[in-house]
């Protein structure tokens, strides 16, 4: 068995920052592991641009962000392997790993860090009515169909769900010559960025559907149409308001998940929210020296918040490492006090905060549940607010984030708690 001292499970935007960062933070020894035939990820479909302007003040596209990634990972002479999918990882952080040239591949790690990403929700996770045609793509594969294979999924297109994929998708079609006939929400607003709302549909003229769903896929081979319906609060089809789409592709952009096998076959503990690893401030799962970042950790909507992230659970993991060897690899955590996802607020990343532990300040990222005008973001330390933040309009298809420094939590020598809310301005 091979060992190093910081094995990153996968080679996306999250993964290649993570290990630029843990390597210059003092740790060598560093392997990355990348199912895929290159590094870079998901960004290597996303030819649109609109990437990067945090971080480089440019707008770059999604191949060019990456190739930045990828160049410092070179110029910092860290070890990758492509075309090596992780299996398995133990208690023990000993990575089960295979590929075409070595067969099955073991190493162990003083310190993992975790960088999947996502994957997207299929159609057997819908339910939806109807038989199994050809034509029903998940907006990413046709992403890659379009992008990197150089093939058209289809002429006359339906996109349901209004997720950034399913925008930009919508987009994309168009450009290459299909028709997309609607973009259909279930929500009564959109999972995605505003911008993309702008660019990839109103510029477009394609027609976004909220609260509407598909009832029925129609077609025995190959996609003839689809049946879509208006859906009521609880967001079931209301009887009468069904129109019929005719197209031969229905494109679905209905959510990510995080690809959580592995944290799971680890026994880490992971977030019912988010399904992915609850963190602490230091992005640590509650197993002791892995850490997470990227959309394996949480769907983010832009990729700069990913790298920011990733090169915090870099640098957390080479100080694990570095630490670790002095005090004889302990795992041993100081507890943290909870983050408390209070109302309007679905989620917090990181789920705790060690107030000793913690930096000056700490990002605390998360998504609302629904839309809300003219609100504040407010933070209470045990039930006192210490923070209220205006905000014209948070809605779930953008992360939010506030900043809390360690002396306001230092000013609560008994806390032992940290909600997050939305309340009215
Ligand atoms: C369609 C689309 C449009 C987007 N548009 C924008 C935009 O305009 N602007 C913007 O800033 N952001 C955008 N984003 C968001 C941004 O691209 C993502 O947030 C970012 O790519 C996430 O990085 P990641 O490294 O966490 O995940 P990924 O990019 O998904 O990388 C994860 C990597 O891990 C590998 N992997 C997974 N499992 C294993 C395993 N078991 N073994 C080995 N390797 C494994 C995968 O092959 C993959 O390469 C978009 C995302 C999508 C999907």
């Amino acid at each position: 068995m091979t060992e190093y001292d910081i094995v990153v499970i996968g080679g996306g935007p999250a993964g290649l920052a993570a290990a630029v960062s843990a390597k210059r933070n003092g740790v060598d020894s560093i392997l990355v592991l990348e199912r895929d035939r290159e590094l870079g990820g998901i960004l290597n479909q996303c030819i649109h641009n609109g990437f990067g302007l945090h971080t480089f003040q440019e707008e770059l596209t999604g191949p060019e962000y990456a190739q930045r990634f990828v160049e410092r990972l070179k110029e910092e002479a860290i070890t990758y392997r492509l075309n090596t999918m992780a299996l398995r990882v133990s208690k023990e952080k000993e990575v089960t790993a295979l590929n075409g040239e070595d067969g099955i591949l073991e190493v162990r790690a003083k310190a993992l860090i975790l960088a999947m990403g996502c994957r997207e929700r299929a159609r057997g996770a819908l339910r939806i009515p109807g038989y199994r045609p050809a034509g029903v793509y998940s907006a990413g594969t046709a992403q890659r169909l379009v992008n990197i294979e150089g093939r058209l999924p289809g002429r006359k297109a339906v996109i349901l769900g209004s997720g950034d994929i399913g925008l930009i998708m919508a987009r994309r079609m168009t450009l290459e010559g299909a028709k997309v006939q609607a973009v259909v929400e279930l929500m009564p607003y959109s999972g995605g960025l505003r911008r993309n709302i702008v660019q990839c549909l109103d510029d477009f003229q394609i027609p976004l559907k909220l609260s509407h769903t598909v009832v029925r896929v129609e077609g025995k081979k190959r996609v003839e149409g689809v049946v879509i319906a208006q859906v009521d609060e609880s967001r079931r089809p209301i009887p009468g308001t069904e129109e019929h789409y005719e197209c031969d592709t229905l494109l679905l952009s209905c959510g990510l998940i995080p690809e959580n096998e592995l944290s799971k076959g680890m026994g880490i503990e992971l977030s019912p929210v988010t399904a992915g690893p609850l963190v602490n401030e230091r992005l640590e799962t509650s197993r002791g020296g892995v850490f997470a970042c990227g959309n394996v950790l949480h769907v983010h909507d832009l990729v700069d918040f990913v790298s920011e992230e990733a090169a915090l659970a870099g640098k957390y993991a080479a100080q694990y490492v570095k630490g670790s060897r002095r005090q004889g690899a302990s795992d041993e955590k100081e507890s943290g006090v909870p983050l408390i996802a209070g109302e309007g607020v679905r989620y917090t990343v990181p789920s705790s905060i060690c107030p000793k532990r913690m930096e000056g300040r700490q990002t605390v990222r998360f998504r609302v549940g629904a839309v809300y005008r003219d609100c504040c973001v407010s933070v209470y330390l045990n039930g006192r607010r210490i923070l209220r933040k205006k905000r014209p309009i948070v809605t779930p298809g953008e992360m939010e984030e506030i900043s809390l420094k360690k002396e306001e939590l230092a000013a609560f020598p008994d806390l032992s708690g940290i909600t997050v809310k939305i309340e009215e301005a």
